[in-house]
């Protein structure tokens, strides 16, 4: 059970708070993450306004997808909150302690969020709108013709429309994961976590998810996305998370991390990957 704690980032974003920034619509509050006696996410902190594009940048077993992960209620923080416009995600305040909520109010609360994993977990033997409409239909209950209308405009905005009636199985791993973020999409999330959306695709594919991805930027989606793709988070990021060893060193905007980063390994990874 996580208790409630008061955190500090290790570097705090120094962008100056605006009267007239977007609210924030995600909040996470010093969250840590132990597996046995690894620290894999400590004291994490920081907020996503609405409309903003956040990656998380750093390297290999930095702790990103284990933040992610954790945000979403998929692994319970040891300590530290997520708040989700405003509401307490998977807990509720009893007293003096924090209490997990059922897993069906965690469920609905999940609604608002929409995910996008490495490996797409799609349903490979149903079709493509299948797949879409599966999240209105039976975790919202909205009528099978509302859900149908609903899944064939975000695969017309993933530029899937066509493939509608194919098997998943069938399509590429970039049309997989167009599907998927399709999916994530039609719920109408509050915010998307991506996690490393194109880290299992041929290197051919990547660039159409990109694309799909770069679309919603555009279009007031708060998104929260782990990658490698550096040049692509620098091109669509409004900021940027950078973390090593399990802890956010620096927060900043593209300009500021990967010119003028104050953290160390900051600068040496920032240095590197723009070599
Ligand atoms: P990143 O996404 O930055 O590569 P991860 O969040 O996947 O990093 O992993 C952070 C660290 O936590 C790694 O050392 C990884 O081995 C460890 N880890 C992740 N998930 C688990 C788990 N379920 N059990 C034990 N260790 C884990």
């Amino acid at each position: 059970m996580p208790k409630s704690t008061k955190a500090t980032p290790v570097v705090a974003d120094d962008r100056p708070s605006m009267p007239t920034d977007p609210p924030v619509v995600l909040e996470v509050l010093g969250v840590t993450k132990n597996y046995s006696d690894a620290t894999v996410l400590a004291d994490a902190s920081f907020e996503v306004h609405a409309g903003e594009t956040v990656s998380i940048l750093g390297p290999s077993g930095a702790g990103k997808s284990t933040l992610l992960r954790t945000i979403n209620h998929l692994e319970k923080p040891d300590s530290g909150v997520v708040c989700l416009n405003g509401e307490l995600l998977g807990y509720e305040v009893r007293g003096d302690h924090l209490a997990e909520l059922p897993a069906r109010t965690i469920a609905r609360q999940r609604r608002s969020i929409g995910m996008v994993f490495q490996d797409f977990n799609l349903f490979p033997h149903m079709s493509v709108l299948q797949n879409v409409m599966e999240g209105p239909v039976h975790v919202m209950g909205i009528d099978r013709d509302e859900a149908r209308r609903r899944a064939l405009d975000e695969l017309t905005s993933v530029g899937l429309r066509a493939k509608a009636a194919a098997k998943v199985s069938d399509l590429s791993g970039g049309q997989q994961q167009r599907v998927a973020i399709a999916r994530a999409l039609v719920t109408r999330p509050d915010v998307m976590l991506l996690d490393e959306p194109t880290s299992a695709l041929d290197p051919e594919m990547v660039d159409e998810v990109l694309q799909v991805i770069k679309s919603l930027t555009g279009g007031g989606m708060t998104m929260l996305i782990v990658t490698h793709e550096i040049r692509f988070a620098r091109d669509v990021s409004d900021r940027i998370i950078f973390m090593d060893q399990g802890r956010i060193r620096e927060i900043g905007t593209p300009e500021q991390l990967f010119t003028n980063a104050r953290d160390e390994r900051a600068r040496a990874f920032f240095a590197k990957a723009t070599q």
